[in-house]
């Protein structure tokens, strides 16, 4: 089993990614913000689309995917809980779930908050999530559908997938969410070390994702809400994890 995975942008500031098995040729695109970037991908690497797994039911995750599925005739999985909101589905899925892309397999993770039926895809074998809008590089969604308590919960199930997995976001937010995480721990080092990486990725051109959940864990506030510098932070020393998750998160809100 190997798995490729290609990266790239589309509209503002979104990501579009395909995942490849090189065995049986399946390629899904997790997502899909609009049809030209993921064309294009697949025209330069020759890979041709089996399916798209969506996240979310928000336009920028699905936009492409009628134009997509006439052409390529894929398959279009999406999480149960909004699969009415999403255009074109062949199959839903929910927590527990397995997804095949080829000899592939994905677990699938119900991550609300976001939006109350988001969905992350891991594929442990490959050791990549694909977090949707649920967690970003040194930051987190907007929680617009769901509650804070439930997307406090939806990032600590990401904290504990393996610290080696690489995670695959949404969304290039990475230089404005680390000037938010600064502004709450100046003296994290691990976060310090990630702004000058992240700015000599986004000066290179370069992407600043994948990044592993074990770095995410040690630099990203979001995830360290339980932690007792960032309850102390936002003067909350002693608070439970979830009030200071909703702190720090109406904080950048307003930011
Ligand atoms: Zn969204
Ligand atoms: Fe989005």
């Amino acid at each position: 089993m190997s798995a490729e995975i290609r990266l790239f942008r589309c509209l503002q500031d979104n990501y579009g990614v395909l995942i490849h098995d090189s065995e049986t040729g399946a390629t899904a695109a997790i997502d899909a913000p609009e049809a030209a970037p993921v064309e294009a991908a697949l025209k330069e690497t020759g890979w041709k689309l089996t399916d798209i797994l969506v996240t979310h039911h928000h336009h920028d995750h699905v936009g492409g995917i009628e134009a997509l599925k006439s052409k390529y005739k894929c398959r279009v999985v999406a999480p149960a809980g909004e699969a009415t909101k999403i255009p074109a589905v062949d199959e839903t899925v929910r927590e527990g779930d397995k997804v095949s892309v080829g000899k592939l397999s994905a677990n699938v993770i119900e991550t609300p908050g976001h939006t109350l039926g988001h969905i992350a895809y891991w594929f442990h074998g490959a050791k990549a999530a694909f977090v949707g809008d649920t967690l970003f590089s040194i930051g987190c969604g907007r929680v617009i559908e769901g509650t804070m308590d439930q997307m406090w919960d939806s990032l600590k199930k990401l904290r504990d997938l393996p610290d080696e997995t690489a995670i695959y976001c949404g969304h290039e937010y990475t230089l404005a969410n680390i000037k938010f995480a600064l502004s709450i721990e100046g003296g994290n080092a691990a976060l310090l070390a990630r702004a000058d990486e992240a700015k000599k990725q986004i000066d290179a051109g370069t992407f600043t994702i994948p990044v592993t959940i074990g770095e995410e864990k040690k630099a990203n506030t979001f995830l360290r809400a339980d932690a007792p510098e960032v309850a102390a932070a936002v003067g909350l020393a002693g608070a439970p994890a979830n009030k200071v998750f909703a702190e720090v998160r109406e904080r950048k809100n307003k930011f």
